[in-house]
């Protein structure tokens, strides 16, 4: 075949086109480009002056994010009914999580559909949405102080660890896994302390220097937006200075809650190139990880946000949390993982809800994420699709959710292994009752832990009969 002349017209009459075994594809119907642009923001009364200039402003953005539930409520005044805002009003009284929501985040939510509305859905509970925990919920799921030889370090894997040089974030989501420790105390929930605190972070520098066997450190927190730019780069550069320490991966939420940090925080942006491009001199691996979870997260400011990063040469990978309501259907799922590659962010995880205290409406089944991974396996590139994992209750790390040794859908109870975390152990991961059958949550509920350990006893026994 002759290969198309380079004049030919870029929309050749569907006649010319040559044939294919594969229905056409209408390019209207490529909807994960279609960004949303424009001063969107404007649509909220708070910020219906607000320019351009002024909105992209990361001073702007921190200074008006919103941390007292009053604010809150009152820059939705006349968006939605005063019985949402009781409602709203309701769920923040029994929320592990402290409040913070940026502008950008605000603007982004569709007001008109506040109950179902996902972005709302994410960061601000209702009284009438929660759901009772599950019986089988503790605060610190993923024991991660367990792990922890030095407060905000913990080391579960062999080769890699977890350190958490503070614990504040540009926002504050329901779902966080990290409630023990993330954000200020609430009315429900005393914190552990992880704050900024240069001895502790050099007690974590000793320790990780002390391992040989470790060579990879998740930066996460908490998040690193709150860090200094000279904070950033005393992180980096002390750990790259480490022979052992091979990679290094800064986490973050805020690409998808405040890319005005990335095109307009010139010192945080160019600490964080400075310890990339040290990093690449030394050949180690430095890069971003965030955390978008829904395609309406993703705008014409995080594309620009994105492709300044991808210029500089940081590659940026993504970590998803699975929630109902959320992003819990095949299209929406399918839909943000094409859309963060079209803005060269790599999907890398799709975590299975943790079990987190207050949350329970947010959860969903493992079976749902084995039946959304089915959709969205080969509908992009394989390296751009994201492993769907549990992160095993009691501290097994992070397992493949197709990989348990057993899994009752009727009692909702999955048991895993994790012979390179923690050989001969099993872990047990609970589905959210609201997915099971009737019978099912009854026992769950009837107030029998009897009954409880009846169902766990039997799901540990027909795993155990399975092993090899
Ligand atoms: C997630 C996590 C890591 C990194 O795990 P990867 O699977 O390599 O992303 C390291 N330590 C802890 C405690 C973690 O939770
Ligand atoms: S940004 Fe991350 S650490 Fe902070 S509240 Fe959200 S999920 Fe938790």
């Amino acid at each position: 075949m002759q290969p198309p002349a380079p004049h030919l017209p870029v929309v050749l009459p569907v006649d010319a086109v040559p044939p294919s075994k594969k229905p056409y594809v209408d390019p209207v119907t490529l909807v994960h480009k279609d960004l949303v642009r424009g001063p969107f923001w404007q649509r909220i009364p708070a910020y219906r002056e607000v320019d351009e200039r002024t909105f992209l402003d990361h001073a702007w953005q921190a200074k008006h994010s919103i941390t007292k539930i009053s604010k809150l409520l009152e820059a939705l005044q006349g968006l939605v009914s005063a019985e949402f805002i009781a409602d709203a009003d309701q769920g923040f009284r029994h929320a592990p999580m402290s409040v913070r929501v940026s502008p950008y985040l605000l603007s982004l939510v569709d007001w008109s559909t506040p109950y179902t509305d996902p972005l709302r859905t994410q960061f601000i509970p209702l009284g009438s949405r929660l759901l009772p925990d599950h019986p089988k919920l503790d605060l610190d799921s993923l024991h991660e102080q367990e792990d922890a030889p030095i407060p905000g370090l913990t080391h579960r894997y062999v080769d890699k660890a977890l350190f958490l040089p503070l614990a504040t974030c540009p926002v504050y989501c329901r779902f966080c896994t990290r409630s023990y420790a993330v954000g200020v105390d609430t009315e429900e929930v005393e914190k552990v302390e992880i704050r900024v605190n240069e001895d502790r972070w050099k007690r974590a520098y000793r320790y990780i220097a002390s391992r040989p066997e470790l060579e990879d450190i998740v930066i996460s927190g908490g998040d690193v937006y709150q860090l200094r730019a000279s904070q950033l780069e005393d992180i980096g550069m002390a750990l790259l200075s480490m022979d052992n320490i091979r990679r290094m991966r800064f986490a973050t939420k805020g690409p998808a809650v405040m890319p005005q940090k990335i095109l307009t925080d010139d010192a945080w942006v160019d600490a964080l190139t400075r310890v990339v491009e040290k990093g690449r001199t030394l050949h180690k691996e430095v890069v971003l990880h965030t955390h978008f979870n829904h395609p309406a997260e993703i705008t014409g400011i995080t594309e620009a946000a994105m492709n300044k990063l991808f210029e500089r040469g940081i590659f940026t990978r993504n970590q998803s949390v699975l929630q109902r309501g959320v992003n819990d259907t095949p299209e929406t799922m399918t839909l943000l993982v094409k859309r963060l590659g079209h803005v060269n962010v790599h999907p890398y995880y799709v975590y299975v809800h943790d079990l987190v205290k207050g949350v329970e409406d947010l959860r969903t089944s493992v079976d749902t994420a084995l039946f959304i991974e089915k959709h969205v396996r080969g509908v992009t590139a394989g390296f751009n699709t994201p492993t769907f994992v549990v992160d095993a209750p009691g501290g097994g790390g992070k397992r493949d959710a197709h990989s348990y040794e057993y899994y009752d859908r009727e009692t909702g109870v999955s048991v895993y292994q994790a012979p390179s975390v923690k050989p001969g152990e099993f872990f047990l991961y609970f589905d959210p009752l609201h997915q099971l059958s009737t019978a099912a949550q009854r026992r769950w509920t009837s107030g029998s832990v009897d009954e409880q350990s009846v169902m766990i006893a039997d799901a540990l026994a027909k795993a155990k009969a399975r092993l090899r």
